[in-house]
This record gives C-alpha cells, structure tokens and sequence, in this order.
C-alpha cells in the first residue's frame, strides 16, 4: 500500500528560520510529537490532523508553486512515511529542508534533504531526549537549532558546542526563546564569547504573531 502521513496542514508562508529564512516556501506541517517543550508554539500540531496519501501531498506541494519546501511538525519522524516523502520530493526536485526535535534518528532521511536539527536546552523541558547518535550523521549542509530560554541554557549550549566541536560538524543557530530571552542579551553574549553560531530570530512571528498557518 502507498504511504500516508497525518497531516495538520499545508500552507505557503515565508520561511521564518534557518539558512532560508525570508524566502517563500511550502510549508508540509505533520501531526503528532512526542515531545512537550515548555515553549512549544504547534501544540495544535499535537493531534488531528488528516490522513493523505504520499500522492495527494506530492500534489499539494505542486500547487503550492514554491521550490522549497519545509518539512516540520510536530515532529516529522515520528511518523515511518515520511522518508519516502522526503525522498519523492527531493526526486521531483525541489528543495528540501527537514525541521526535526533531535530526539529521533536521522539515520534513513535521504542525504540531499537539509536537516535542520534541534538540540533541546535544560530549561525547554526535554533536554534528555537529545538523541546524541545523531551527531555524526549530520552533513556540512545541514543546521543545528539551539532555542535558549535563559543565561543558564546559553551556557549549556556554549559548552555543547564545544564538547561537540559543533561549528565543525556544521552551522549552529542559537535563538532566543520568544517572550523568555531578550534577543539583545543573546547577541551581546554571542559577541563577547566570539561564539561561531548565527544568531536567528523568528521572522514570522515578527511579522504574523502567533497565528497558526505562518
Ligand atoms: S519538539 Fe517541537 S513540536 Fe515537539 S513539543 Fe518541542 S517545540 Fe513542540
């Protein structure tokens, strides 16, 4: 039988993080996530969603007309069909990123996929469920997400880094969890450390808020 995915939503929006940020994208939301950060903003992702057919998403990533498309969440992987949709996308040529926890495998996504992998700080909650094993399965395309709530959170991270030798492995995005950390204070931490990471803010929650569909 042919995959299927639940789905919470297609939509066309700009991309508002990553080495892609501002450009227009298809955004491919999966349901479902088995994690619970504090700062979660797609907890209406949790649960719902439809069934659809690898087919019919193919289609809808069609219509969407964009070149590039974001696979999110939720969190993507956990649900088995959506490496042959990742990979059917990347046939059809488009541009694929994946936006991931870090708490599941990366192992079988299809290498020509851009992995956009988060490592979960102590204050989000879920800081245990960093899958370490993921780490060396990461390529130089590919981005590590960190979202920081707190000067404690960004010491940890600092520390991964160099635990990691992250920057090494690939670029490192550190942002400001929103309403938690002032994105002043990150920049001047990042700064005074010479931290090598690029600091990201979310762009369409600075242009849309918290409305679901951005
Ligand atoms: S991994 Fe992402 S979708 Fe899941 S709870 Fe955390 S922030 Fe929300």
């Amino acid at each position: 039988m042919e995959g299927r995915l639940r789905i919470t939503e297609i939509f066309h929006s700009l991309q508002g993080e990553t080495r892609s940020v501002g450009r227009p994208a298809t955004f491919v939301r999966l349901t479902g996530c088995p994690l619970r950060c504090h700062y979660c903003d797609t907890a209406y992702a949790f649960y719902g969603g439809e069934w659809q057919q690898i087919a019919g998403i193919l289609e809808a990533v069609r219509a969407g007309g964009n070149r590039l498309v974001v696979v999110t969440g939720g969190e993507p992987l956990a649900q088995a069909d959506v490496l042959p949709l990742l990979t059917q996308l990347c046939d059809a040529g488009y541009e694929v990123f994946l936006e991931t926890s870090g708490a599941l495998s990366v192992a079988g996504v299809d290498t020509r996929v851009v992995k956009v992998l988060d490592l979960k700080s102590p204050d989000s909650g879920e800081c245990e469920r960093n899958l370490w094993e993921n780490l060396p399965l990461l390529n130089p395309q590919d981005q590590i997400k960190f979202v920081l709530c707190s000067r404690a959170d960004y010491d940890w991270a600092k520390d991964v880094l160099v635990r990691e030798a992250l920057a090494e492995r690939c670029e490192i995005l550190f942002s400001p969890s929103h309403g938690a950390l002032a994105l002043r204070d990150l920049a001047e931490w990042i700064l005074a450390d010479h931290l090598p990471v690029r600091l990201q803010i979310q762009l369409h929650k600075l242009i849309w808020g918290d409305l679901p569909g951005h």
